[in-house]
């Protein structure tokens, strides 16, 4: 049975109604300074955060300063059982948290589905499994307006990135992945 993991986190979710009130008043006062285009925001992330043309389509980026060590997004998404997982036709938003329990992200409301991979040397965050749920972490200290990337990990990146070429900005890329060919996208 498929559920909605918003409504876990309606129970354990750490983002309280008073919080996404100030979420929203704070992109409006940055809306002023910064130019964005801004996608706001279910309540599933800890740091503010905005989805924009990025290194690779549309991306996620820091809508405040973040800290090395500080959660960022959760990733959610449906949860599905192994043999739901192995029907899903597009295999892209998968995220296994074990052997039977995988988060289809590819949902509307999974805001962290925006979130583009870089290679090792160039990321700025993970992802990290804690208690079944999967979390967006800062690896680094992140600026108000820089890109959030993480490591895909070995598995995805040699088999949907490494085909088209790695748009991240590290000089030398992971695994497989190469920089793209010029002239192509
Ligand atoms: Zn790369």
């Amino acid at each position: 049975m498929k559920k909605k993991q918003s409504l876990i986190l309606k129970k354990g979710g750490r983002i309280t109604q008073e919080a996404v009130k100030k979420i929203v008043k704070k992109v409006a006062v940055s809306k002023k300074g910064i130019k964005i285009s801004t996608t706001i925001l279910p309540d599933h992330h800890f740091k503010l955060v905005k989805v924009k043309r990025g290194l690779a389509g549309l991306g996620l980026f820091a809508g405040e300063n973040i800290k090395k060590g500080e959660l960022i997004i959760e990733y959610i998404g449906e949860i599905l059982n192994k043999e739901e997982a192995e029907k899903v036709s597009t295999n892209q938003y998968l995220f296994e948290v074990n052997r039977n329990k995988t988060i289809n992200g590819q949902v509307r409301w999974n805001i962290a589905r925006y979130c583009n991979h870089a290679c090792e040397e160039a990321a700025n965050a993970e992802s990290e499994i804690k208690k079944g749920r999967i979390f967006i972490k800062a690896t680094k200290n992140i600026k108000v307006g820089e890109e959030i990337v993480y490591d895909y990990g070995e598995e995805f990146v040699n088999e949907h990135i490494a085909p088209y070429g790695c748009r991240c900005v590290a000089k030398e890329h992971s695994y497989k992945a190469k920089k793209p060919v010029v002239g192509s996208l």
